[in-house]
């Protein structure tokens, strides 16, 4: 479906942006891979999907603090492929901490990381899009779009941000064959997620069983955690024809969560 294409996930050397990343792959999208992490492991995800797929996958070693570096992956990407088709905004990092202790440097980071880097990517690769009259902006957002949770006040406000950079972006390129849309996983189980259990369990004071029953998995009515080939699965389908006339939407993919 995706041949000829060419897509840009940010943050895929894990979770769901390399779900997404291998997704696009397997449609027969050439792909650019992005974000932290040990050199050879990246390489060998980076050959994987080449092998597994046939197709083409670069990686961009790009942090996602960084406006010009961002600016360049997407220059390099149009410059190895002859375009960005598709761009998939997913870098992302959480902290847990009550408001009086967060500390301001993750703070600038999570917001920086989560939301500006958004900015960069999207104005960087819309001129492009637009000369094409073609492209799918997928902004990997959160259930913390829509809903709050206590102690996480830098990303549930990066991930309402992203909501209304969503809905901002998709009407002013809504004539141009552009959609724009966020997509709102519940808990999914990757590095983030896993990570931020001892921060939780010490800010509730509860052992890791309670954080996963009582705090992750009592938000979701599913009483499981979302997959990331089903998240990266709806990326795809955002991709299709199908769904052209979605845009501006802050979709969720939640287990019933903000269904509450
Ligand atoms: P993850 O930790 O597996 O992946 C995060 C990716 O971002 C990694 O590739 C990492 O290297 C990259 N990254 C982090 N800082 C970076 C930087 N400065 N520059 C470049 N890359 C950087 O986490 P994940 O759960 O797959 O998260 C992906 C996205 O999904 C995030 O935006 C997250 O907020 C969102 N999300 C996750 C869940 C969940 O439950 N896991 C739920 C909703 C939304």
């Amino acid at each position: 479906m995706l041949a000829g294409k060419t897509a840009v996930v940010t943050g895929s050397t894990s979770g769901i942006g390399l779900g997404c990343a291998r997704a696009f792959a397997a449609e027969g999208a050439n792909v650019v891979i992005n974000g932290l992490g040990d050199p050879d492991e990246i390489e060998a995800t980076r050959a994987a999907i080449e092998a597994d797929y046939k197709v083409r996958c670069t990686y961009s070693p790009a942090n996602m603090l960084s406006g010009d570096e961002i600016a360049a992956m997407i220059a390099e990407a149009e410059e190895t492929f002859g375009s960005v088709d598709i761009l998939v905004n997913n870098a992302g990092i959480q902290h847990v901490s009550p408001i009086e202790d967060f500390p301001v440097d993750k703070w600038d980071a999570i917001i920086a990381i989560n939301l500006s880097s958004a900015f960069h990517a999207i104005r960087a690769a819309v001129p492009g899009m637009k000369s094409r009259g073609w492209g799918r902006i997928i902004n990997t957002a959160s259930a913390h779009a829509l809903v709050a949770s206590p102690y996480k006040s830098a990303y549930v406000a990066a991930k309402h941000g992203i909501a209304g950079l969503t809905k901002t972006v998709a009407l002013e390129v809504a004539e141009q064959g552009i959609t724009v849309n966020a997509i709102c996983p519940g808990y999914v189980w990757t590095p983030l997620v896993e990570a931020q259990i001892p921060d939780t369990m010490k800010a509730r004071d509860m052992s890791e069983e309670e954080v996963k029953r009582d705090v992750l998995l009592k938000a979701q009515p599913t009483k499981a955690f979302v997959s990331i080939e089903q998240v990266a699965g709806y990326a795809v389908f955002l991709c299709s024809d199908t769904a052209a006339s979605i845009t501006g939407s802050v979709l969720p993919i939640d287990g019933g969560w903000t269904a509450q």
